[in-house]
């Protein structure tokens, strides 16, 4: 007979941890208490010394699947004669405070058991949820996570969901959300003369089938979504977005049909069907059945299943793939209110599917995709923000406000850093008030207040003129470090690594537009230990949509004369040439984003792009997946890519293939990683920056470094792009 106290950590609160503790204990016959604490859940459990191993390995094997057990200590206490029960412990208000805030969680199988079950109070119920599963970030207003504190105090509990509220052993005990056809939220189909809402799902699936374009009104935002094999409608809905070419994600009805459409693993379904339930990159078939429309010279698609009742009820009726893109004009944020959405979505949407639960923040369909070194996030929004980041020190409370407004700001305090959802894509004013939405509300949310605020070098930025105006002590912290800064503060790393970030653009701190940087980092410091040679970069900004302006300035800076189809008229080559020869508006950049950019023009691939990385991923894609023998380059003080350059525009003019080039360049680049890393000599290497969303740079570059000998580390749960910079920015102010 023994005592023990388990004390766990995690994400243990608001996912029905104490029913669960409660239940196996019961199985074990099991004496003792379970209650959750500002440490935690404890669990104080008496019984044969047998059991009580069963059950502290059971506890953590069979745990709520999102609960995410970060630790337990075990150790042995005092035993109490003459307990016969296990009970839950009720502790006073303050210490029933939930302060971890949690992700929304895709529909758990109970759940949807019961909403495909139609002797079940909840048949057909869209808004469905237990503690397993149900909307959290997306309802919250404050916290502690309880009921008058979110979206769903507008309802209020019929006698059965409260009775299930109530009771200890029930999946809904404490569900802030529950809810039922009796006194929940509920749907409703626009733009629709309908005499039955029994059949609100038929008759959105009928539309939809007919080529109408829905928005529907999901977790976080409006989505629009149309038949995905449908050329005609997914082309309208592109017209009518503004939305040229950039892929549109897709939801499944299921996995059984992803898997005819597209090439998916194990990992992959994994992932799909997580919690989280993300957008997934994968590759796709040939002759699939989709309109080319969906995703245009790409050989992967995003795809998703559905992940709120909603969701599974809709596509239920449906034997096909939509597309699911969210329901906003061109790239601005998310449409979150009803009003909003019929203001902006009207002249896109034929019909809206929209209900009466309010969304407190918007939040995007996260993007990921599988690799063997982990999972790679692209957009880092619904299902998994607001999951913090542990530290294993004390953190200063910073607000770091990120760098151009579309990426994600952060805040720190005690041990973690929080970082918000991806908040927006291009310089609109509604991105603008996206922004200053999010740098109120998630301080707010946490009822956090900043000693210090951290931004981005550029002083043009919103986001550096929002820090300015705090009148707080600012840090401001340049771009490229703040990329190798997050994947430190992942790794809990302070002693010296070599980080290779290579983007875009960002200011650097002798004011020329960097990008292709290797930084010598330790803790909080850095030095630009060497960069990738610069070149003039016509237009500025500019450059970023017009990848022709990168090749020019790049032959400019080499004095290699070739053409190539830019397709400038000849007074608009003489102004360009004119800007190149007086340094007009052409500041000079070690971009590798550019640099690769140029490349593509060169090879006739891209003049003008329609969305971010265009350029970047069809070069990608010609590569076909290989790295190759590298062209020359050389290493004196800067990267010189002259004679690589050379070496391509010799092999296009002697009718080599494209895919040969292509992977020869990105072997090129690669082996200039492992150039520049053998003369540092640091062991531990970190990849970070937009550029490595390119495939072969972060799996190829990872693994021929490693080959090398060095120790390589990537960011396992912030994005490889802006999304991480935030949460560099923390981690660098953290030490001043
Ligand atoms: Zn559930
Ligand atoms: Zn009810
Ligand atoms: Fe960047």
């Amino acid at each position: 007979m023994k005592r023990i106290r388990i004390t766990i950590r995690g994400a243990v609160q608001g996912v029905g941890f104490r029913p669960f503790v409660y239940r196996l204990a019961k199985e074990l016959a099991l004496t003792g208490s379970v209650a959750n604490t500002a440490r935690g859940v404890i669990v104080d459990i008496q019984g044969p010394s047998e059991a009580l191993d069963t059950f502290a390995s059971r506890v953590v094997e069979e745990a709520p699947p999102v609960s995410g057990i970060t630790t337990t200590v075990t150790r042995e206490i005092p035993i109490i004669r003459n307990e016969s029960d296990f009970i839950i412990q009720f502790s006073d208000d303050s210490e029933e405070k939930t302060v971890t805030i949690l992700p929304d969680l895709a529909t758990c199988p109970d759940c949807l058991r019961e909403i495909f079950d139609p002797e079940d109070r909840r048949a057909e119920y869209a808004f469905t949820n237990c503690t397993n599963c149900g909307p959290r970030f997306s309802i919250i207003n404050h916290i502690p996570y309880d009921r008058p504190n979110t979206e769903m105090r507008h309802f209020d509990m019929c006698p059965d969901c409260s009775q299930e509220y109530h009771e200890p052993v029930n999946r809904r005990f404490h569900a802030q959300p529950n809810a039922c056809p009796v006194c929940g939220p509920h749907l409703s189909l626009e733009n629709v003369s309908l005499t039955q809402l029994e059949q609100v799902f038929q008759c959105a699936a009928q539309l939809l089938r007919e080529g109408q374009i829905l928005a529907l009104k999901g977790l976080g935002g409006y989505q629009l979504l149309c038949d995905a094999r449908n050329e005609d409608a997914v082309r309208s809905l592109r017209e009518r977005k503004g939305r040229e070419e950039k892929p549109f994600a897709l939801m499944f009805p299921g996995l059984t049909m992803v898997r005819r459409f597209c090439q998916v693993n194990g990992e992959e379904e994994t992932l799909l069907l997580s919690f989280a339930a993300p957008i997934v990159l994968v590759k796709k078939t040939d002759d699939n059945g989709l309109a080319p429309s969906v995703a245009p010279d790409n050989p992967y698609l995003g795809v998703m299943v559905p992940y709120t009742p909603l969701h599974h009820l809709l596509m239920a009726q449906l034997d096909f793939p939509v597309v699911c893109t969210s329901g906003n004009f061109h790239d601005e944020p998310i449409t979150t209110s009803n009003e909003e959405a019929h203001a902006k979505l009207d002249l896109i949407a034929d019909v809206f599917l929209s209900h009466n639960r309010p969304i407190a923040r918007h939040l995007d369909d996260s993007v990921v995709r599988y690799t063997p070194r982990g999972i790679q996030y692209f957009r880092r929004a619904r299902g998994y923000a607001p999951f913090p980041l542990h530290h294993n020190r004390d953190m200063p409370n910073i607000l770091a406000v990120g760098a151009h407004f579309k990426n994600p700001i952060a805040i720190s305090f005690e041990k973690q850093t929080i970082l918000s959802q991806h908040i927006g894509d291009l310089s609109t004013p509604e991105a603008h008030r996206a922004f200053e939405r999010v740098v109120v509300d998630l301080p707010h949310l946490y009822d956090f207040e900043p000693d210090l605020v951290a931004c981005d070098l550029h002083p043009d930025f919103l986001s550096s003129q929002y820090a300015e105006s705090l009148n707080l002590p600012i840090i401001k912290v340049q771009h490229h470090h703040a990329h190798i800064a997050a994947v430190m503060a992942e790794h809990g790393i302070e002693e010296p690594i070599l980080g290779i970030s290579w983007d875009g653009t960002g200011l650097g701190t002798d004011q020329t537009v960097w990008g292709g940087e290797f930084l010598w980092c330790e803790q909080g410091r850095f030095e630009r230990v060497a960069h990738v040679g610069t070149f003039p970069l016509v237009g500025g900004d500019a450059a970023t949509q017009e990848p022709r302006r990168s090749a020019l300035g790049l032959l400019y800076q080499s004095g290699l004369e070739t053409d190539f189809p830019h397709g400038f008229t000849p007074e608009e080559l003489v102004v360009v040439q004119q800007a190149l020869v007086k340094g007009i508006n052409a500041p000079l950049t070690s971009s590798v984003g550019r640099l690769v950019d140029g490349v593509a023009a060169l090879l006739g691939l891209r003049q003008i792009t329609n969305f971010e990385g265009q350029s970047a991923m069809t070069l990608e894609f010609a590569a076909r997946g290989k790295l190759k023998q590298a062209y020359p380059f050389e290493l004196n003080g800067d990267l010189n890519w002259r004679p690589m350059l050379r070496a391509i525009i010799n092999d296009r003019d002697r009718g080599v293939a494209l895919s040969e080039i292509a992977a020869r360049f990105h072997g090129t680049l690669v082996e200039m990683m492992v150039a520049v890393a053998k003369i540092v000599g640091c062991d531990q290497v970190v990849l970070s920056g937009g550029c490595f969303q390119n495939r072969l740079l972060y799996e190829g570059g990872a693994a021929r470094l490693e080959q090398a000998g060095f120790t390589v580390l990537l960011p396992r749960k912030l994005p490889v792009n802006d999304g991480g910079i935030s949460a560099g920015q923390v981690w660098v102010a953290s030490f001043q």
